[in-house]
């Protein structure tokens, strides 16, 4: 529309003058950009009044309110500077165009002759006067990060940010997000959710006029939210570093970190310590998300413990078996640029009790010191006594019974050796803490070890077939201070 004005002017039949006159505010109209123009229309009677009273009429050109010259004829001007903007518009034929500075040419008569200076203002013009785009900014916290052709292209760029990062995804919200700002408008049912998404930044979308050269188009523009602008940094040479890992660290080719550092060489030795030139990229648009996970988890059964004063310490009893319960908790997971930063638990809902395990504790305290009053160690026939046999002492009795068999301890007391001891083979002693110890040999296993304390009647061991015997049976001594004597006579 604007080209198309200015054509018109400069097959225009008679203006004053041409006004260009920036405009501060974005009024929106993209195809007229910030420069808005008014025509000067004084109109032909003064024409006629200039030709009668044979007054010269020239045009005084001015940039920026600064005068820069005369010329006779103001379409000369007109055309050259609508050949400026159409030429650009040419090149990028999607952007708007306006000039670097205000031009105006206002009409002057003179009686006497003047002189001109058509070139010298053509020359002014031409090193003064830039066509630029009349571009949208992308302001990211007050920063400048992008310019694009026009602000639909950057919302729709942040669209298809959010989109990427969104866990709403449907076809809907991807054929959006890649749809370019040309193409036909998209259905309003098709306009992708996301309400699970946001950006962290304040965000202004402004006008700018810039070079037509800075001016992204979407997939650049995508490629700056995504990846971010560069910024310079200085990076300290750490042991072990090359050139070639330092530019993988940065993002960077190693050629890229040459020229950041025209004084390195491929070939260069690294000191650690020394400090380079690189250029990172950070994303300067934080996409915010947010989802609802769902877990769960185990609620572990509680023990309730009953004491029972008549059993012995250690002697637990499970009486009820407990059940592990469940619940549901809900968890807000909240993703900067896809990446986790924070899970955070909203609500909880229990899906099954758990159900308590009972047990019943044995608290009495197990006594250490026998009572001085002997029971049998095990069952089985009584096949060999107390004392002398076949000319030797035999120092205790034999009860045959099958390997296998449970041996108790005759008394309360302390179990002080288990293990191999000449004759006796696999053997057990326990010390009652009272001048009294009982040993029992030809063992096939042992239960109890050095240290337990250990309850009368409690199984100890297994008996066997184990030392010099002649056939399966427990060996059975009781020794008074060191002493062997006849167990028989306790054993009742
Ligand atoms: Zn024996």
């Amino acid at each position: 529309m604007f080209i198309e004005r200015m054509s018109s002017w400069t097959k225009g039949t008679w203006s004053h003058g041409v006004r260009f006159v920036q405009n501060k505010k974005n009024t929106g109209k993209l195809a007229l950009g910030i420069f808005a123009v008014f025509l000067l229309v004084s109109g032909t009677i003064v024409g006629g009044y200039i030709y009668q009273s044979n007054l010269s009429t020239l045009y005084r050109v001015a940039i920026d309110g600064k005068d820069i010259g005369v010329v006779d004829n103001p379409q000369m001007i007109q055309k050259w500077l609508a050949d400026m903007l159409v030429a650009e518009k040419k090149k990028y034929p999607h952007l708007a165009f306006g000039f670097n500075k205000k031009i105006t040419i206002t009409e002057e008569k003179h009686y006497a002759e003047k002189k001109l200076e058509n070139k010298a203002v053509l020359d002014r013009l031409a090193s003064e006067i830039k066509v630029e785009a009349n571009a949208a900014q992308l302001v990211v916290n007050g920063k400048a990060i992008a310019y694009a052709r026009d602000k639909k292209s950057i919302e729709q760029a942040l669209t298809r940010l959010k989109a990427m990062y969104s866990e709403k995804k449907s076809t809907h919200a991807l054929m959006v997000a890649v749809t370019p700002a040309f193409a036909p408008k998209v259905h309003a049912k098709a306009q992708p959710d996301l309400s699970d998404v946001s950006i962290k930044e304040h965000i202004d979308i402004t006008y700018k006029t810039i070079s037509p050269t800075r001016v992204l188009n979407d997939e650049q523009l995508m490629n700056v939210l995504l990846k971010g602008v560069p910024e310079q940094k200085n990076h300290v040479i750490k042991s072990g570093e090359t050139l070639w890992n330092i530019a993988s660290q940065y993002g960077l080719k190693e050629k890229e970190l040459l020229a950041l550092n025209p004084h390195l060489k491929e070939d260069s030795v690294l000191q650690i310590g020394d400090t380079i030139n690189v250029q990172a990229f950070s994303p300067q648009v934080t996409v915010v998300s947010r989802k609802e996970m769902v877990e769960t988890v185990a609620i572990p059964y509680p023990v309730k413990q009953q004491n029972d004063p008549k059993k012995y310490r250690g002697d637990d009893k499970v009486v009820i078996q407990g059940k592990n319960g469940s619940k549901q908790i809900v968890y807000e997971l909240v993703k900067e640029n896809g990446k986790l930063v924070r899970k955070n638990p909203v609500h909880q809902k229990i899906l099954q009790k758990p159900v308590a395990q009972v047990v019943i504790r044995g608290t009495k305290i197990k006594p250490s010191r026998g009572d001085g009053h002997f029971r049998m160690p095990a069952v089985g026939l009584l096949s060999s006594r107390f004392g002398m046999r076949w000319g030797r002492m035999h120092e205790g009795i034999d009860i045959a019974n099958p390997v296998g068999t449970p041996v108790h301890t005759a008394d309360h007391g302390r179990v002080v050796f288990a293990g191999e001891k000449s004759g006796y083979g696999k053997c057990m002693i326990v010390d009652h803490g009272n001048g009294y110890r009982t040993l029992y040999g030809h063992l096939s296993s042992f239960i109890a070890k050095p240290g337990d304390i250990v309850v009368k009647g409690e199984v100890i061991a297994k008996s066997g077939n184990t030392g010099r015997s002649t056939g399966p049976h427990l060996h059975f001594e009781i020794r008074k201070n060191g002493e062997a004597v006849d167990p028989l006579p306790y054993l009742r």
